[in-house]
């Protein structure tokens, strides 16, 4: 694995940051989606971290 790659670097970063979590049940679904793909609840949130961009 290179992750020495700028982009793909850049690529996974944003693929890791923008996800969203379910409150209810913790599960992590894509950016796109509307309804948790495990409970189907809507009572998702979104999973940001500004700053520290390790
Ligand atoms: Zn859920």
């Amino acid at each position: 694995m290179s992750l020495r790659d700028p982009f793909k670097l850049e690529l996974a970063r944003k693929h890791r940051i923008e996800k969203k979590v379910c409150r209810d049940c913790g599960a992590t679904n894509p950016i796109g989606a509307t309804k948790c793909r495990k409970c189907r609840s809507k009572n998702l949130r979104l999973k940001r971290k500004k700053g520290r961009g390790r």
